[in-house]
């Protein structure tokens, strides 16, 4: 089956690694071609010169950039996917993007007969790794289930949450809900640390309690208290997905405070901490505000 990927960033290279072994044959393209060269070193892949390229000939093309607009930037074009990609295709979009930007790539690719489905992913660089991604899938139902053997390359639970876009909603409303537990976490230990509770204490309570959470099991421990930072995700990305979980409250005319205020928060964070930091970082700022170190 032949599967192209574009975009080999932090978790987009172990997702396509899953994809260069049988019954698959990959291609991959990367805006930074050593990145690809790097790729096809230690992979079974194919570097191809362009995204038009790369799309040619695969019934496949899957792509995982920063965001809807990195999106629209590789399929347009003479050299974009649009202009090599074959009728009867399928584009699997796999960024966290926005629905109303998927929803008109899909129009666009529907016109020269290609399929689209919005796919963005969780479970970190770490479930890219063990193949154990959630995968949240925009699109008709037979496109989902034509889809699926590849996802399941990379992925365990492979779910449908509606028509094109819907995918996008629910990975961004879920990256609210992380960008709020982050700063929640963070502002609770802050205030503990401030009060003379050493944070590894109350993070021990707070696990074995009722406010635990993802945030405070599994990212708190290494990185909080740890001062190691890993930059598996950006804080610029969670900024990005919170302001397309924004945009989509305020589009629909609704009131929703906590999504307004955690956008507004990482927005402040990112412009603070800049382009590399890792998105629990964000807690620095919160550190830096009250006065006092979690650790
Ligand atoms: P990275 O920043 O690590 O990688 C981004 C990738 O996009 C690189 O391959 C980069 O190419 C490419 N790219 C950036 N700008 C352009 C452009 N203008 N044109 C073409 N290619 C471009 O991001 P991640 O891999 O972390 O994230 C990718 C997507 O996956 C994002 O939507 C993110 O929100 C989502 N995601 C990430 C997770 C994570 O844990 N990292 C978890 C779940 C979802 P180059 O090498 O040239 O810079």
């Amino acid at each position: 089956m032949k599967v192209a990927f574009l975009g080999l960033g932090a978790i987009g290279t172990p997702m396509a690694a899953h994809l260069s072994r049988d019954p698959f044959e990959l291609t991959v393209w990367n805006r930074t071609r050593e990145k690809a060269e790097a790729f096809a070193h230690e992979h079974r892949a194919r570097i191809a010169s362009s995204p038009a390229d790369a799309a040619r000939g695969a019934e496949f093309v899957i792509t995982c950039v920063p965001s809807s607009r990195e999106v629209e930037s590789i399929v347009d074009g003479e050299d974009g996917i649009e202009s090599g990609i074959d009728s009867g295709a399928m584009l699997i979009d796999c960024t966290s993007g926005d629905p109303q930007t998927s929803r008109w790539i899909a129009e666009r690719l529907r016109a020269r007969g290609v399929e689209f489905i919005d796919a963005p992913v969780s479970g970190g660089v770490k479930g890219a790794i063990a193949g154990s991604l959630t995968v949240m899938c925009g699109g008709a139902q037979t496109s989902v289930v034509r889809a699926r053997p590849v996802l399941q390359s990379f992925g365990r639970n492979i779910i449908r949450c509606g028509d094109i876009g819907a995918g996008d909603a629910v990975k961004a409303m879920n990256q609210a809900l992380l960008a709020i537990h982050i700063w929640s976490a963070g502002e609770a230990l802050a205030a503990l640390s401030k009060l003379g509770v050493e944070p590894s204490i109350a993070l021990e309570v707070i696990n074995g309690s009722s406010g635990r959470s993802n945030t405070s099991e599994n990212l708190f421990p290494e990185r909080v208290l740890g001062r190691k930072y890993p930059r598996t995700f950006k804080l610029a990305l969670l900024d990005k997905d919170v302001g397309i979980a924004r945009q989509i409250v305020e589009e629909n005319g609704l009131e929703s405070p906590f999504i307004e205020l955690a956008a507004q928060l990482f927005r402040e964070a990112h412009s603070e901490l800049g382009e590399d930091a890792d998105h629990v970082e964000a807690v620095r700022v919160i550190e830096q505000r009250a006065g006092v170190r979690i650790s």
